[in-house]
C-alpha cells in the first residue's frame, strides 16, 4: 500500500509540474512572440521609409550602400536592397555578400514603392546576434524552470514519503496487535491518539481488543463459576451415595433423610441448569421479547401464585398490588413474569419469617414501573452495584435451600434491558430491599 501510495502521489506531482511548466513555457513564449512582431513591424516601417525617401532624394539608390549600414545598426537586422531589375544595389555585410538568409527565423521581403512606382524590394534579416538571442531564450528559460522543478519535486517525495509512512505505519500496527488478539493476547493495545480518520480507527480497534479481553474474561469466569456450581451439589449427592451403597446409611430413617437431600440438590442442579440457559439464551440476543399485549394482573397473578407456596413455607406474607385501570402492555409476558418471580424467590429467600414480600404495578410518567419490595435482611452498600453481575453472590459460601445460583438478577437485567428498561435497586441493611424496574412507553 505505501508503495502504492507514493507511486500515485509521484505521478499525480510529476504530471502537475510538467503541465505547469509547459503551460508556463508556452505563455512566456508567446508574448516574447508578440514583442518581437511588433518590435519588427516598427522597425521594418521605419526602413522602408528611410529607403524610400532616400530613393525620393538621391533620384537613384546610387550610394545607399553607406545609409544601409547605419539603418541596420539601428534596428539590428541584416537589410539587402535590390532595385527593380534585381540588381542589388546594398548590402549590411557588403556589397558582395549573400543577399538573404531565408533559413533565418525571421526573413521579410518589403516591396518599395516612390509615388506609387516600384523601385525595388528590401530583404529584411535577422542578425546573427540576435538569432542567437532569440535562440538562447528557450535554454533561459528552461534553466530557469529547471532548479525551481526539482525543489519542487524533492519536496513532494519527503512530503509523500512522510504522508505514506503516517498512513501505513498505524495499520501496520494494527494488523500486528491483530494477529496478537488471534494468538490469544487480548491485552494488547495500540497508540491511538491523532484526531483524524486513522486516529478513530485505533480507538475503534482497542475497543473492540477490550471487549474481546472482556469476554475472554467472562467466558473463563463463567467456566470456572459453572464447575464450582455443578461440584458442590454434585460430591453432596455422591456422598450420600456412597453412603447408601457401602451400608453407612441403613436404616430407613436416614435412607429418607439422605434422599429428601439429594433431592434438594438435584433440584438446585435444574435450577442452575435453566439459569444458565437463560442467561444463554438471553446472550444469544434472539430472546428479543415475543411482544404481544398482555394484561399485568394476569402476568403478577401468575408470579403470585408460582411464589405462594414458598412464601408460605417461610411464613412470609406476599402481597400484590396492581393500579387498577393499567392498559394492557406490550411485553413478552413469560419473560417479564420469569423476571418478576426471581425478585420474588430473592425477597422471600432473604426476609425472616413473619416478613412481608410486596408486588407493584403502575404507570408513572408513561412509563410501566413494577416494584418487588421487601422488609427482610438488605443488601449492604458495597454489594448493591455488584448483585446484577453474573455468579455474584452476596454470601458465597452459603449453600442448600436458601442459596442461589447468582444468575437471578443477571437474568433479571437482561430481561428488563430487552424490553428496552432498566432495574435499579435500593436498600438497606436490616430494613429490607426495594427492586424497581421501569419500562418505557413503547410497551405500553
Ligand atoms: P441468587 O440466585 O444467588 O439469589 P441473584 O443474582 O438473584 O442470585 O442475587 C445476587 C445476590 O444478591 C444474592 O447472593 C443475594 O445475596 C443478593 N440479593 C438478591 N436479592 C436480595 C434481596 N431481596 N434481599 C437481600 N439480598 C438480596
Amino acid at each position: 500500500m505505501r508503495r502504492r501510495l507514493l507511486l500515485s502521489n509521484f505521478v499525480l506531482i510529476g504530471v502537475t509540474l510538467a503541465l505547469l511548466s509547459f503551460t508556463a513555457f508556452q505563455a512566456t513564449r508567446r508574448s516574447f512572440e508578440t514583442f518581437r512582431a511588433a518590435h519588427t513591424a516598427v522597425h521594418t516601417q521605419v526602413l522602408m521609409d528611410a529607403l524610400e525617401q532616400y530613393y525620393v532624394a538621391q533620384q537613384g539608390w546610387e550610394g545607399v550602400q553607406n545609409e544601409i549600414v547605419s539603418l541596420s545598426l539601428v534596428s539590428g537586422y541584416v537589410v539587402t536592397v535590390v532595385d527593380v531589375n534585381g540588381e542589388l544595389v546594398a548590402n549590411t555585410l557588403g556589397r558582395g555578400a549573400e543577399p538573404v538568409n531565408q533559413d533565418g527565423a525571421l526573413f521579410l521581403e518589403l516591396a518599395l514603392t516612390a509615388a506609387q512606382t516600384p523601385i525595388g524590394t528590401a530583404y529584411v534579416d535577422q542578425s546573427v546576434e540576435l538569432e542567437a538571442v532569440d535562440a538562447s531564450f528557450s535554454d533561459d528559460l528552461v534553466r530557469e524552470f529547471l532548479p525551481s522543478a526539482f525543489i519542487v519535486l524533492g519536496l513532494a517525495v519527503v512530503l509523500g514519503v512522510f504522508l505514506a509512512r503516517s498512513i501505513t505505519q498505524p495499520l501496520v500496527e494494527m494488523q500486528e496487535a491483530a494477529v496478537e488478539i488471534a494468538q490469544g493476547r487480548y491485552g494488547v493495545q495500540i497508540e491511538a491518539q491523532r484526531p483524524d480518520e486513522i486516529g478513530a480507527l485505533g480507538r475503534a480497534f482497542n475497543q473492540m481488543a477490550a471487549g474481546l479481553a472482556d469476554v475472554e474474561r467472562m467466558r473463563r469466569e463463567l467456566v470456572m463459576n459453572v464447575s464450582h456450581d455443578l461440584r458442590t451439589p454434585l460430591t453432596i449427592i455422591k456422598g450420600y451415595l456412597d453412603g447408601l451403597l457401602n451400608g453407612q446409611i441403613a436404616d430407613r430413617r436416614s435412607a429418607e433423610q439422605a434422599f429428601a437431600a439429594m433431592n434438594v440438590e438435584v433440584n438446585h442442579l435444574l435450577h442452575l441448569v435453566d439459569d444458565l440457559n437463560e442467561v444463554a439464551r438471553l446472550d444469544a440476543g434472539n430472546v428479543v421479547a415475543q411482544r404481544e399485549l398482555a394484561d399485568v394482573n394476569m402476568i403478577v397473578e401468575e408470579v403470585m401464585m408460582r411464589a405462594r407456596p414458598l412464601a408460605e413455607r417461610k411464613q412470609i406474607a406476599l402481597t400484590a398490588d396492581v393500579a387498577a385501570g393499567l392498559p394492557a402492555v406490550r411485553v413478552d409476558a413469560s419473560q417479564i413474569g420469569q423476571m418478576l418471580f426471581n425478585l420474588v424467590e430473592n425477597g422471600v429467600r432473604h426476609t425472616a419469617a413473619g416478613g412481608r414480600v410486596n408486588v407493584a404495578a403502575m404507570v408513572l410518567d408513561q412509563q410501566l414501573v413494577l416494584v418487588v419490595e421487601d422488609d427482610g435482611e438488605g443488601i449492604a452498600a458495597e454489594h448493591q452495584t455488584r448483585i446484577f453481575e453474573r455468579f455474584y453472590r452476596v454470601d458465597p459460601t452459603r449453600h442448600g435451600e436458601g442459596a442461589g445460583s447468582g444468575l437471578g438478577l443477571a437474568i433479571a437485567a437482561g430481561v428488563a434491558e430487552m424490553h428496552g428498561g432498566q432495574i435499579t435497586v435500593e436498600s438497606e441493611e436490616k430494613r429490607g430491599s426495594r427492586f424497581t424496574i421501569t419500562l418505557p412507553k413503547t410497551n405500553l
